[in-house]
Formats: structure tokens, C-alpha cells, sequence
């Protein structure tokens, strides 16, 4: 072969390789070497890059949402986490404070969008389930309107520069200020059988070991409602945490949310190493949450993680006055994956969560 032919083939080779990757391995190649944008954040490759996405003043009072990139120095998925969509959730609140600090960009493939606290009226404002400001649960008006009220207008935001932005998202919530909960993750099987087997080895690789079987969501692109089910119902495989309870400050439940974090970045080969997967789950195949039938106080009989049988008593209501007005029980047999654990319920509320164990 003279050195002319052997050039030739190097050539001929090099282009059938680069024609076997696809157009979007070829897109992402292309991208680790470009900053990546998120609203007015930009983070060049190999670095971290916080900042602000303002959502506008529309009817009511406009708000900031705290935002970090971390753009790795090698190619890769984009991974959106998501905390404070409920904002007395804490735990996974704190866990993506210090998470941060703890990736370095320069051993990363991809990029990280962290989200720190979605709903800041209601992490300020100190509310569970609603906003202070128009009343309503941002994990139930998405995609959002960006002339809605504000919780409308955070939806939208977090839709158009995060979810839309992501191959991958995690929506990180624990048991809400009033809420006594064991860990769990939800599988949301309402995609195509492709996507439902991505989401499955998500959860699997996140760590929790109950899992709840989502198959009823929204399929309507203009009302997909929950944050995880956007993303789905794009096309992007995402799950949902539960880890820690009641408002605490408690490690137990910020140590879960981060090594499930650290073990879907091992996943997707984003970081070296193999995550630590759930060995044994317990799939949860059959879910109910119970609603207060009346306004008054909640007296929980049960803890969460506790099995019970059907017609075991959940928990008491009673009037202002301390009078009985209704016993609540288990509608079947199962674990207790959530029970309210301080006083006040409004009609409507939940009073717990019972999950079915899927038999083996
Ligand atoms: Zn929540």
C-alpha cells in the first residue's frame, strides 16, 4: 500500500464511522464543547453556573426561581432535578443545596440542571400543598400558562427552560409539612413500552425500594398536570421521589434524595461507576389516597411504613370540639406509605396513602 492508498482508507474509515453515529450522539458531541444556556445562566463546559429564572409579575406578585447548570467537560444526556415543587418539602430541598459542590464538572459527561426551589412563594411563605399567593399546587397545573397566576407562570417557566431543555427528569419531593411518610419512588408506566422500560430502570436505579405503579396521567399535552408527566408525555423519561417527612431537617431523608441522584448520574454513565440499583423492590401495584370527608382534626392511629390489613384503623376525625365524627380505615390490605401527622384537615385533604404489595 503506498502512503497515498493509506491515507485513503484512514479516510474512508474515519467517515463510515462518523456515519454510524446517529444525528443526535453526533448533536450532543458537538454541544460539550458549547456553554449551555438555562434563562440568563450560562455554563461553560467544565464549570457551574447558578442563577435566577424570573418569572414576570402577571395578576399577582412575580417570583424567582434558583437555578444551578453544571456543564460537564465531556458529552452527554441533559438530567433535570427538580426540588421545592412543594416548598415545606425540606429534605430534597437540602439535599440539592450541597449537591452541587459535590459534582465536579470536569469528571461529568452531560449537563445537570438543578432546580433548588421551584415554588419559592411557598418555601418563604411556609405552606404545604398551595401556594400563599393564588391557592393552588404547582404539581398540578402544569404545562403551565405564562398568563396565569403565579404558580401557572412558575409551571410554565420550569416547562419551557427546564423540562423542555432535559433528556432526563427527577421531580424530588418528600412527605409535605403535615405528612408522616416512608420512602417511595413512583413509576409512571403512561409512555410508550419503550420509554415505560427507561422510567422503570430509573427508579430501579435511584435506590428506593417501594415503588409505586403510575398508569392513569393526563395524556392531553395542554393538561399533563404533574411535573414528571410533562416531561413523559414529551417524550423524556422522568420518576418521582418521596424521601423524608414533616418538615424535619433530618439527614435520613436528604441522604436518600442525593445518593438516588448519585446513583442516576452512575446510570447514565454521566459519572464513573455502577449506581447501587434496588435489588429486591417492592412494587406497589395498587395505590389509594385517602380524602377527608369533613373539615376538623385528624388523629393518625398508624405510622407510616406500618402494614395493615383491610378495615385497620387509619386514623380518627374529629369536630372542633373533640367530638368523633369519623373513623378512617384501610380500603385494602397493604403498607401505609403516608399518613397525616399533625392536626388540621380541610374537606378534600389527604389523610394518608395505603399502597397494595404486588404479589411476587
Ligand atoms: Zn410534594
Amino acid at each position: 500500500m503506498t502512503k497515498r492508498q493509506a491515507v485513503m482508507l484512514v479516510c474512508l474509515l474515519w467517515l463510515r464511522y462518523a456515519g454510524s453515529a446517529s444525528g443526535q450522539e453526533m448533536a450532543k458531541r458537538t454541544e460539550a464543547s458549547e456553554n449551555f444556556v438555562v434563562g440568563t445562566i450560562t455554563a461553560a463546559p467544565g464549570t457551574r453556573a447558578s442563577g435566577f429564572l424570573e418569572v414576570p409579575k402577571g395578576t399577582d406578585a412575580g417570583t424567582r426561581i434558583p437555578v444551578t447548570v453544571i456543564r460537564g467537560i465531556k458529552p452527554g444526556p441533559v438530567l433535570a432535578l427538580i426540588a421545592g415543587t412543594h416548598g415545606y418539602e425540606y429534605s430534597p430541598i437540602l439535599a440539592m443545596q450541597r449537591f452541587p459542590a459535590k459534582v465536579d464538572p470536569r469528571e461529568l459527561a452531560g449537563t445537570i440542571i438543578v432546580v433548588h426551589v421551584a415554588n419559592m412563594p411557598s418555601f418563604l411563605g411556609r405552606t404545604i400543598y398551595y401556594s400563599p399567593v393564588d391557592g393552588k399546587n404547582l404539581n398540578r397545573v402544569y404545562p403551565g400558562k405564562d398568563d396565569g397566576t403565579v404558580s401557572e407562570r412558575i409551571a410554565a417557566s420550569i416547562t419551557r427552560e427546564v423540562i423542555d431543555r432535559a433528556d432526563y427528569l427527577v421531580d424530588l419531593h418528600c412527605g409535605d409539612g403535615n405528612e408522616a411518610l416512608r420512602p417511595y419512588s413512583y413509576w409512571e408506566a403512561v409512555g410508550t413500552p419503550e420509554l415505560n422500560e427507561k422510567t422503570r430502570q430509573m427508579v430501579l436505579a435511584f435506590g428506593l425500594d417501594h415503588i409505586v405503579i403510575e398508569t392513569e396521567r393526563p395524556a392531553d399535552l395542554a393538561k399533563t398536570v404533574y411535573t414528571s408527566n410533562t416531561a413523559i408525555r414529551r417524550g423524556k423519561p422522568a420518576i418521582t421521589t418521596e424521601t423524608g417527612l414533616l418538615g424535619r431537617v433530618d439527614t435520613n431523608g436528604t441522604d436518600l434524595a442525593e445518593a438516588g441522584v448519585f446513583n442516576l448520574l452512575r446510570h447514565f454513565k454521566m459519572l464513573s461507576g455502577e449506581p447501587q440499583r434496588v435489588e429486591h423492590p417492592i412494587w406497589i401495584d395498587r395505590s389509594e389516597v385517602l380524602r377527608s370527608p369533613v373539615t376538623g382534626i385528624f388523629h393518625a392511629r398508624v405510622q407510616p411504613d406500618q402494614a395493615v390489613a383491610k378495615g385497620t384503623l387509619l386514623g380518627v376525625l374529629t369536630d372542633f370540639f373533640g367530638n368523633a365524627v369519623q373513623e378512617v380505615r384501610a380500603p385494602f390490605a397493604g403498607v401505609v406509605l403516608y399518613i397525616v401527622a399533625t392536626p388540621p384537615v380541610s374537606q378534600g385533604e389527604p389523610l394518608g396513602m395505603v399502597g397494595h404489595l404486588k404479589p411476587e
